[in-house]
């Protein structure tokens, strides 16, 4: 099925590092995401070409992740345009919070930038000529946004569906809910008639109930066992800092993960890589829970979070690369870990 998008959008698909920019040219200039900060000067080249002589009037964000608004400062100072984002980010914009926003977490980079405008779903906006409905899709983010053209039955989807799957749920690594937030938000995508999807990774796709599919199957074995999304979630964090990086030592990248706090959290709840019990206090733990259920202070024990041991990120970065590897999303050569 060919992917049709109306005459006054197009889409940069950029890959795995930057999420995909949506340019829209009317009346006004619009784009959809500005993709990572390594590759920001990519990003404005890749505008400023489209615009041809044009200014940028609107940047709009389907979500903070670094990867999606990592452009952000550098069009906001090239263009000075009005920018919206979601509007449960707003307070942690404005005081650039980077522990509230995802990049302390995540060992991710993104430069400040400051905003207009907020959007909460329900609201609507018009991008190229056209209306768009704002929708919530918790989930991958509990804040994330679509952005729907019922006329042209066109949905912006960000990472809450790719035509293989859809971003890492990342607040189940927490501890908090995102698999039922997941399936609300991929029900909600089934109930609109959107026959063409922008992914914020990857191609613009036609086949809509196909990808439904795929990512439904994907959550069912994801909340199967959740140790299988903070394992996903391990590699997709190695693989982010390999293309941000291009190479890691392999001596190095222990003590890289053991930096990054939902690396930590991941590892809290793998509890053990490839059926070897890396993580003895893990297990320590779930026995101190469980004499804890009987007396009756199961609650005050699940809460004491024990700090993961070092070696335990020996055993994690093996595994991730060997991993990686297997999957030949990278390569190794003499002390170093490549991206592939
Ligand atoms: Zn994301």
């Amino acid at each position: 099925m060919t992917a049709r998008l109306p005459a006054s959008m197009q889409v940069f698909e950029r890959g795995w590092l930057s999420a995909n920019n949506v340019l829209f040219i009317g009346e006004e200039t619009a784009l959809v995401d500005s993709g990572y900060v390594t590759h920001a000067p990519q990003t404005l080249a890749l505008v400023r070409h489209a615009l041809g002589g044009r200014a940028l009037d609107r940047l709009v964000n389907t979500h903070l992740h670094s990867d999606h608004c990592g452009g952000n400062a550098a069009l906001q100072a090239a263009y000075g345009c009005h920018t919206a984002i979601p509007a449960a980010e707003a307070g942690k914009v404005a005081a650039w919070d980077e522990d509230a926003l995802s990049y302390r977490a995540t060992g991710q980079q993104c430069p400040r930038f400051g905003f207009d405008a907020v959007l909460a779903p329900g609201d609507a906006l018009e991008l190229g000529g056209l209306r768009w409905q704002v929708l919530g899709a918790p989930g991958h983010d509990p804040h994330a946004l679509l952005l729907f053209c019922a006329e042209e039955g066109v949905l912006i989807a960000g990472d809450a569906l790719w035509e293989n799957g859809f971003g890492v749920i990342f607040p189940e690594l927490a501890g908090e809910p995102g698999f039922e937030e997941t399936r609300a938000t991929l029900d909600l995508i089934g109930t609109l008639d959107a026959r063409v999807v922008v992914p914020g990774h990857g191609r613009v796709f036609g086949d809509v109930p196909g990808a439904l599919a795929r990512a439904y199957s994907r959550l069912v074995y994801l909340s199967g066992d959740p140790r299988r999304n903070a394992e996903n979630a391990v590699k997709v964090l190695v693989k982010f800092l390999l293309l941000e990086r291009q190479r890691i030592a392999l001596a190095d990248l222990p003590v890289l993960l053991a930096s990054i706090p939902v690396v930590a959290s991941a590892l809290r709840m793998i509890g053990r890589v490839d059926g070897e019990p890396v993580h003895p206090t893990g297990y320590a733990h779930t026995r101190r829970v469980d004499r804890a259920a009987k007396d009756g202070s199961a609650v005050h024990a699940f809460n004491e979070r024990p700090p993961v041991e070092n070696d335990q990120y020996d055993a994690l970065a093996t595994w991730a690369t060997n991993a990686l590897v297997r999957a030949s999303a990278a390569r190794i050569d003499g002390p170093w870990l490549l991206d592939n």
